[in-house]
């Protein structure tokens, strides 16, 4: 699973131009099909929004390994965008609202929305030490969007990726534009909602291939 930008005329060129690389041995990713479609849920607040998607697969020109390419809007094994998990994420951290009263907000069954909770969680400690390391390495220097202390461990994660996207945001000058989930989604392949990431299965963050601004 590699994460690729929401463009899809971007990720067209960028295998055209061998400007995808393999994450286990950097080989150049040519185009390698299609992976099997899926309906996405995007809708936060208002009537529902199923999108059709249809992710590129890759292969490498070295270990030939395929690679699903994931639009960055989705998130890894799940049928809702990565913003709808993520807003509910939100709603937990910011105003403690539990997995009964999002479901019920979001229109999405309650066990839906506790799985997407109960990921966060156990997967919180991580994305501190994880996006923590990131900010320190991308910006070194930029004390100010350092994690601000939190209440909580789901605080203190939620503010890393804050700080991370804001740290990436700065860096290609896009101050404001890169939201936490995109941010986060490309630094984790995807993994960011899934327990394949939670499992370590990926013990460093990946780089992100994408465009993270727009
Ligand atoms: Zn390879």
């Amino acid at each position: 699973m590699i994460t690729v930008s929401d463009d899809p005329i971007d990720v067209e060129m960028a295998l055209g131009s061998g400007g995808l690389s393999c994450p286990r041995c950097s080989a150049r990713l040519v185009p390698w099909g299609s992976a099997r479609p899926r309906l996405i849920r995007h809708d936060i607040e208002g009537p529902r929004v199923v999108r059709a998607y249809r992710p590129r697969r890759a292969r490498c020109s070295g270990c030939r390994v395929t690679h699903v390419l994931l639009d960055v809007r989705l998130a890894s094994r799940r049928a809702d965008a990565a913003e709808v998990i993520a807003a509910s994420v939100e709603r937990k951290v910011a105003l403690g609202w539990g997995h009964r009263r999002i479901g019920a907000w979001l229109g999405r069954p309650e066990t839906t929305v506790r799985g997407w909770l109960r990921a966060f969680a156990r997967s919180a400690s991580r994305i501190v030490e994880g996006f923590t390391a990131l900010v320190v390495r991308d910006a070194p220097d930029a004390v100010t969007i350092w994690p601000r202390p939190s209440g909580s461990l789901l605080a203190a994660a939620l503010s890393a990726l804050h700080a991370y996207a804001e740290a990436l945001g700065r860096r290609f000058g896009v101050i404001g534009i890169v939201a936490w989930v995109r941010a986060g989604i490309a630094a984790t392949d995807a993994g960011l909602f899934s327990s394949r990431w939670v499992a370590g299965a990926q013990h460093e963050l990946a780089l992100p291939p994408v465009r993270l601004a727009g």
